[in-house]
């Protein structure tokens, strides 16, 4: 008989088939079997760069090409030492070359690595969570909405489930899911829909499923090669050097030829001149400048992982510089996510509950009497909707719990309650354990029939439960719209009809709850009929019988209201986008200081209502929106973008994606955030905390200075070579460095302090000016007229000191050529200090950055060896100085950037008294 294929086995089949017990799961040692003989749950990787073609390429440059050939010719003119320094200068700018652009692809990696997905499982019995790659076949797995479904999974339980399969169908209209088993063959992938497919994603509902096919062997496996598409890792500035690069080369092979013609006119020997062309356009061209960039991006990055934010798209890292909104979710980001239920209602009456934490102890009063529950129907009735309609499982940490289990589930010490699943929920279970009415409590008593799973649009959710006297419905969700589906209240102990007067009590109750920021859901529930039919939840969530109200507290987090402050020193505007009620909402943006006077906060009613010009008009002066759907989201975004801003948006759920993708900057939550979410993001928190982003904000920041810094010290060294030589050219004089000397300028002067102004501190003031323009060119802020101007004196200095010391003592080129080589190098190690600031030197401390210091140090020190060690002096035509050239070396070397910084202090204090306003308010600092 043919095999049955998996859509055709009923459970029993299928788990003994496949070797997994539908309930514990696999054993931890057979998965480890399991893994060793199917391998990794991955599809393979496209082609990656070996190492050697990334070295090879190093050498791949027109200009170095051109060099090695001029070398080649030097060697067969017989100037052999000449030729085996330039080579050796070459090969090991090749290997730097290839060291920097191999960390900066390794850091890629590993980055994409840290955002990998990860999947739910139940393996030994215990629901924990793994890396998707570490499944394996007959893995019991759990699916909720917005997970990427991680392997190909046959359905054994559904719960309402959809997934969209469009990666693998074409089909965009997500598909409904069920367990039960078809008797077809053949079927489409289309029509398979007991089984989950690898790369698809759960729209709606919740599920249970074992693995049957991993890695090459799913659906998606087999079309692998088609979906390999990477994200586009280069950044807009990346792109833009590359452009500017290209020009540069252009420029600095035009100006080496006029110094090469001009130096031929006035009778320089055509072949030197040619070498030392060749090695001054080697080294003007900044080739080094897109690895450098890179580095400071992945070093950027590196630094962000360590302050909790994980960037996935590294374009954003710059866009992150230039955020001026960031829409921020409540629950979670902005607070603790921590909920305790504090206050109940029910009837007209207000109840305390005391206790703290996910601890099961505490006790329920009313006007400070015990409340007994035995005499307490209304009571019961609530607490027992709060621990049916729930999926959380509060448990006590045992000592022998290993590590690796669910990231939520293995924090805590020791004999601590810790809780598993929805904070909400999980605040319920303990209201209802301290009554007594555990989970546990009610397991005998209550089965589970059916879940409509709660989704942020119905914003509720409820159950279907069988008990002894038949069928019951329980319904906990967002009070205003819980209502909407009741028709009775359960009032004294009787149901009576809901009237319009008791709607609006409810509704008063509730309000007076959310104004002292709690967290408000209401508890429903209905008898259901016999054989009535409960297939959806339009059927089953209607007709309710409406029980009461609980308030729970979601404490703000403690860094927030300070990480808000900064975003508002830093022009950064904070708004607060979450499905809560709009009273909680408002209380909360109060604590955290984001309603400022004269702000506005709109619910998703309102929003709704408002024409999209309305809403532009309108959206600057919004601060919280509340009620909304993730619809709505998107429509804030795009609102904001008109206006010109930058957005950072926040969410988490699967509906959330679109926002996420269409805003400049997308956040996912590492901890609660679902696959889709993270995969649509740019960033992701790892502790989901507002302030992470401002963190991230203020990294990205810096990483942009740096980057401007570092340029800023290359292109104006290069400019300054470039001028001593033309200049000189031009003047008839004779060549002030030899070609070996330029060479090595470009590698020991321009390579480290380069690198080490990457890793610069930020400035103090990062965060107290306005966010720069996404459009704004890298040159602006003066940028361009700094690398000119310094590069320019850097080159009428250098010539300058050359020219002295040839005046004195004509017969001796070679020492001229010492005191240019010296002042070259000095002249461009004092300026990289000048680069550290975007005022002027005197800003700040010059050993501030170890690393700098430690360049400068190594740089200097190999000049000096250059100079003075007696091997070395024929390699670069250099002879060792005396104390009146070093007095002319430090002079000359000085003046670029010690006259510059003395010119735009006495400019900026001239504005500084000029500008001073009328109320003597902090103008924005002069960048
Ligand atoms: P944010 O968007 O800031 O994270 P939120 O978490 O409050 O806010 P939702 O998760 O969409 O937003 O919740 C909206 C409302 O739905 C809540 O105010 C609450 O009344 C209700 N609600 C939340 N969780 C549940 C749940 N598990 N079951 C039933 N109702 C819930």
């Amino acid at each position: 008989m043919e095999q049955k294929k998996w859509h055709q086995m009923d459970a029993e089949e299928l788990s003994r088939q496949i070797g997994c017990d539908p309930v514990r799961g696999l054993a931890s040692e057979e998965v480890a079997e399991r893994l060793e003989r199917y391998g990794r749950n991955e599809l393979s990787e496209g082609k990656r760069i070996s190492p050697l073609t990334l070295l090879l390429n190093q050498f791949k440059d027109f200009m170095v090409l051109v060099l090695v050939g001029a070398t080649l010719i030097s060697a067969l003119l017989g100037e052999y030492l000449d030729a085996v320094t330039i080579i050796a200068i070459i090969v090991i700018n090749g290997i730097l070359g290839f060291v920097q652009e191999f960390r900066a692809e390794r850091s890629l990696r590993a980055l994409k690595a840290l955002s990998a997905p990860s999947a739910s499982v139940v393996r030994d019995g215990q629901v924990i969570s793994v890396a998707a790659s570490d499944l394996v076949p007959g893995d019991l797995v759990l699916l909720e909405p917005g997970d990427r479904v991680p392997a190909d999974i046959r359905l054994l339980e559904t719960n309402s489930l959809y997934a969209e399969e469009s990666a693998l169908t074409g089909e965009s209209v997500p598909v409904g899911k069920t367990a039960l088993p078809i008797r077809e063959s053949e079927l489409p992938l289309g029509d398979q829909r007991n089984l989950g497919f690898m790369g698809t994603m759960v729209t709606r509902g919740t599920a249970k499923g074992i693995v049957v096919r991993t890695g090459m062997q799913t659906e998606m496996g087999t079309i692998a090669d088609l979906i390999q598409q990477t994200e586009a890792m280069e950044t807009p500035l990346q792109h833009r050097l590359e452009q500017l690069g290209k020009i540069l080369i252009i420029v600095a092979v035009a100006l080496t030829v006029m110094v090469v013609v001009a130096g031929i006119l006035h009778g320089q020997p055509a072949y030197g001149m040619f070498l030392a062309g060749v090695s001054l356009a080697v080294a003007a061209i900044p080739e080094g400048l897109p690895a450098i960039v890179t580095i400071a991006l992945a070093l950027g990055v590196q630094r962000m992982i360590k302050r909790k934010a994980i960037v996935r798209k590294l374009p954003s890292v710059e866009t992150l510089g230039c955020a001026s909104v960031i829409c921020s979710d409540k629950t979670g980001t902005l607070t603790q996510n921590k909920m305790t239920v504090t206050r109940l209602w029910l009837g007209g009456r207000s109840l305390e509950v005391s206790g703290e934490g996910y601890v099961p102890e505490g006790e329920i009063t009313e006007s400070g009497a015990h409340v007994d529950l035995k005499k307490d129907q209304g009571l019961r009735r609530l607490l027992q909707v709060a621990a049916l309609c729930n999926n959380s499982v509060l448990y006590k940490k045992e000592p022998e719990e290993e590590r690796g289990k669910r990231a939520k589930a293995t924090q805590g010490e020791e004999g601590e309650w810790l809780l598993k699943g929805d904070p909400t929920e999980g605040a319920l279970a303990v209201l209802a354990a301290k009554m007594g009415l555990s989970a546990k409590a009610l397991e005998g008593l209550y089965k589970r029939e059916r879940e409509f799973p709660f989704d942020s649009e119905r914003k509720r959710m409820s159950v279907v439960v069988t008990h002894q006297g038949g069928r019951l419905l329980c319904v906990k969700g967002a009070s205003d719209m819980l209502l909407e589906q009741c028709t009775h209240v359960l009032w004294d102990g009787n149901v009576i009809p809901l009237t319009a007067t008791l709607r609006q009590k409810i509704a008063a109750a509730a309000e007076g709850m959310a104004a002292s920021a709690l967290r408000v859901l209401g508890m429903a529930y209905r008898d259901i009929r016999g054989q009535e039919s409960v297939e959806t939840e339009q059927e089953a969530e209607q007709q309710l019988v409406f029980v009461g109200l609980s308030g729970m507290i979601d404490p703000p987090r403690k860094e927030v209201r300070d990480a808000i402050a900064v975003c508002r020193q830093a022009g950064i505007k904070t708004v607060m986008i979450t499905g809560d009620h709009q009273t909680t909402a408002e209380a909360i943006a109060g604590q955290l200081g984001i309603l400022p006077r004269g702000g506005v906060a709109v619910n998703g009613r309102q929003l709704a209502a408002m024409t999209d010009e309305q809403l532009d008009r309108e959206v600057d002066n919004i601060y919280v929106y509340a009620r909304v759907s993730p619809e709505h989201k998107l429509r804030i975004v795009k609102s904001l973008q008109r206006q010109g801003h930058v957005v950072a948006m926040t969410g988490d759920g699967v509906n959330d994606a679109p926002a996420i993708k269409a805003s400049d900057i997308g956040i996912a939550m590492g901890i609660t955030g679902t696959d889709v979410s993270k995969e649509a993001s740019a960033l992701v928190l790892s502790d989901d905390n507002f302030a992470t982003i401002v963190a991230a904000i203020e990294e990205g920041r810096g990483i942009y200075e740096n980057i401007r810094k570092f340029i800023r010290y290359l292109l104006a060294s290069n400019v300054g070579e470039i001028l001593t030589m033309f200049l000189a050219m031009m003047a008839g004089l004779p060549l002030p460095l030899v070609p070996i000397q330029i060479l090595w300028v470009n590698l020991v002067t321009d390579g480290l302090p380069a690198m080490a102004l990457g890793v610069d501190q930020a400035e103090k003031d990062l965060m107290k000016h306005k966010p720069r323009s996404a459009k704004e060119n890298i040159f602006s802020r003066r940028l361009g007229w700094k690398i000119l101007s310094r590069g320019f004196l850097i080159g009428i200095c250098t010539l300058g000191a050359f020219w002295i010391t040839l005046r004195e003592n004509p017969g001796n080129l070679i020492e001229a050529q010492t005191v240019a080589f010296a002042t070259l190098v000095m002249a461009q190690l004092i300026h990289v200090f000048d680069c550290r600031s975007s005022r002027s030197i005197f800003h700040r401390n010059p050993l501030q950055n170890r690393y700098l210091v430690l360049a400068v140090l190594s740089s200097l020190l190999l000049m000096l060896g250059v100079l003075y060690i007696e091997a070395l002096q024929p390699i670069f035509k250099t002879v060792p100085l005396d104390f009146r050239h070093w007095c002319l070396v430090f002079v000359a070397a000085g003046i670029p950037t010690f006259v510059m910084g003395i010119g735009s202090v006495l400019g900026s204090s001239k504005k500084k008294t000029q500008h001073r306003t009328p109320l003597g308010g902090p103008r924005p600092a002069a960048r």
